[in-house]
């Protein structure tokens, strides 16, 4: 991957060019993430030690920004619209940003900046207890899922 793709921190396990970035920690109530201090390409792990645990739930995934092939782009803007709510909709979690070894390259970064990072541990790309608030954000705006096939929407939207 080139060090300038931007990328998507809440990407597929088994997509293209999938590195796992952190640890998904915590509970419901406290969520955390391990950030790696090299991220991981994820075809190297082997999902057996998951345990049957979907990836999603287990780790945070880097990979390149689907852009328009995703629900949550806006070709409009060529902005990410769940970095934008989740900053908008979502209370951060933390006050400091932790190392991360995706940030020079994280679309949310680049386009949110500090403000991304202090909610970004709240983000499980399968979670099946997210906050109400995090839940809403993670809905595209409804031209956008119109615009997309029900088939990529299970595919690509994060
Ligand atoms: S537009 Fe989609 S693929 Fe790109 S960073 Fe946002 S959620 Fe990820």
């Amino acid at each position: 991957m080139k060090p300038d793709t931007p990328l998507c921190p809440s990407a597929q396990f088994d997509g293209e060019g999938a590195n796992v970035f952190g640890i998904v920690g915590g509970d419901q109530h406290h969520r955390r993430i391990i950030y790696l201090k090299s991220a991981i390409p994820a075809s190297a792990i082997d999902v057996n030690t998951f345990e049957g645990v979907p990836p999603g739930e287990v780790v945070r995934v880097a990979a390149p920004c689907a852009k328009s092939a995703c629900a949550h782009h806006s070709s409009e803007t060529s902005r990410c619209t769940l970095a934008q709510r989740i900053v908008a909709d979502v209370a951060p979690n933390v006050e400091g940003l932790a190392y991360c070894a995706i940030r020079t390259q994280c679309v949310w970064w680049a386009q949110e900046q500090a403000a991304a990072c202090k909610r970004c541990s709240l983000i499980v790309r399968e979670d099946r207890l997210p906050s109400p608030a995090v839940a809403e954000a993670r809905v595209p705006p409804a031209d956008r899922l119109k615009a997309i096939s029900a088939e990529a929407r299970q595919a690509d939207v994060p």
